[in-house]
């Protein structure tokens, strides 16, 4: 739910959906299936009603920033539109006007659910993966927005473990270009 009240974004089986306070979908941005094994893209719950493997999936999570900029969500992927498909789990961070992905990076995880953990500082976000007998690793996200327009962007994600996330820019146009870094990050219990 956004700080204002006038947009919620609900995590999905197949795609995250944001409605306005009217009820109305303003945007939706479909990914990977957490159906397992499925991963893949539907337009509809009708696609994969009562099919195997689609009555108990795994989940991912997502939550609006603080000042209500930004939409953080954990997503299986691909996305429909990316160019080398790629099985993964991976944060976005999204426009919440338009659902657009500003920025993106694996989380490393073999997630059966996640849940986000606010702050109120707009550009920092958290992330906890359930991963059954595996454990509950922490993920912690920060998103720089520019002072300047000829200045990029930048993330930082750090793991509760020493493995390293990978990120990278979702945005080809230079002057709004995400940077994602790794660093490693206490363990958390
Ligand atoms: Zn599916």
């Amino acid at each position: 739910m956004s700080p204002t009240f006038d947009l919620a974004v609900f995590s999905g089986q197949h795609a995250l959906h944001a409605v306005d306070a009217a009820g109305a979908l303003r945007w939706r941005v479909r990914h990977a299936c957490w159906g397992s094994p499925c991963s893949s893209f539907h337009d509809s719950y009708e696609e994969y009603a009562g099919i195997d493997g689609h009555r108990h999936p795994d989940w991912g999570s997502c939550r609006i920033s603080a000042d209500g900029s930004t939409v953080w969500a954990h997503v299986r992927t691909p996305l429909p539109d990316d160019v080398e498909p790629k099985p993964d789990e991976e944060w976005l961070v999204l426009d919440t006007l338009d659902g657009r992905v500003l920025g993106r990076a694996s989380t490393d995880n073999a997630a059966a659910g996640s849940h986000h953990v606010p702050h109120p500082d707009p550009g920092q976000m958290g992330l906890s993966v359930g991963e059954g007998q595996d454990g509950v690793p922490l993920r912690w996200g920060r998103w720089d927005v520019p002072d300047s327009p000829s200045t990029a962007s930048r993330m930082t994600t750090a793991a509760s473990s020493t493995s390293a996330l990978a990120g990278r820019s979702s945005s080809p146009s230079p002057t709004s270009r995400a940077n994602w870094r790794s660093t490693a990050f206490p363990t958390v219990l």
